[in-house]
């Protein structure tokens, strides 16, 4: 499917991918946008983005972060309000981490692009065993935000990004005290929003617990349904 595709009568994508940390979120919603030609909008990246730059926002977000909590539901609310109003937006966006409090479901509700109605969700399932798995080895580019994992997706040299050759790290958030944390986060607060989206929305799981490439067919199966 091209951008193309959604030039004529066909719905316009909005996406929503639900699921705990590591379930392969960022990973399938970067290749299912380059796919429907639509953006990825992941509020961790865009946190992460305005910390590197040292903006009011990344620096009242970054103790939040560091901790693995949840950053306050207004400063996000503010800043994915402000995104999904740009123009490269019309076209469709997947949301890739938010929202992730029923607060912020309620305010993406009033968002351009964002009623429930319209939205297609997926929820991606991945067992507790494999999310710490998977948290323990992911990489991460600070310069483009790829991500990498030590065994199940590791760069072509070690340590070092295929797209730009910047070093990898592990983020600071990814280490054992603060996925504790946000594991406890996404069980209490983020998953609720599963019965949310299940009575407003185009709702689907998804079993995340296969490869990449069998995972991304059934998503790409999933949305060209729809149009
Ligand atoms: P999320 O955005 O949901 O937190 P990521 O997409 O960053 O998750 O994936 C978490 C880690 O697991 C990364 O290191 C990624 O390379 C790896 N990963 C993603 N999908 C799979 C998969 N289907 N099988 C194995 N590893 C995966
Ligand atoms: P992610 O890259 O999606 O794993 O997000 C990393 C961290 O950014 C989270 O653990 C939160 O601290 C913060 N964050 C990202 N999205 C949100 C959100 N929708 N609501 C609150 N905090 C968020």
């Amino acid at each position: 499917m091209g951008a193309a595709d959604h030039a004529s009568n066909a719905p316009v994508p909005r996406i929503v991918f639900l699921g705990p940390p590591g379930a392969g979120k960022g990973t399938q919603a970067g290749r299912l946008a380059g796919e429907c030609g639509i953006v990825r909008i992941s509020t961790g990246d865009m946190l992460r983005d305005n910390i590197a730059k040292g903006t009011p926002l990344g620096q009242k977000a970054a103790p939040y972060i560091d901790r693995g909590d949840l950053v306050p539901d207004d400063l996000l609310i503010g800043m994915v309000g402000e995104r999904v109003r740009q123009k490269d937006c019309e076209a469709g966006f997947i949301l890739d981490g938010f929202p992730r409090t029923l607060r912020q479901a309620e305010g993406l509700e009033g968002m351009e692009g964002g009623d429930s109605g319209g939205l297609l969700v997926i929820n991606v399932e991945v067992p507790r065993e494999e999310l710490l798995r998977r948290l323990s080895g992911r990489r991460w580019c600070p310069t483009c935000q790829s991500t990498y994992h030590v065994y199940t997706n590791p760069p072509r040299e070690p340590g070092i990004c295929d797209r730009d050759g910047t070093r990898l790290i592990q983020r600071e958030d990814d280490k054992e005290s603060a996925v504790a944390h946000r594991l406890a986060e996404y069980d209490e607060r983020t998953r609720p929003l599963i019965e949310y989206f299940r009575g407003r929305s185009r709702f689907h799981t998804v079993n995340g617990h296969r490869p990449v490439e069998t995972v991304f067919a059934e998503l790409s199966g999933i949305v060209g349904a729809r149009a």
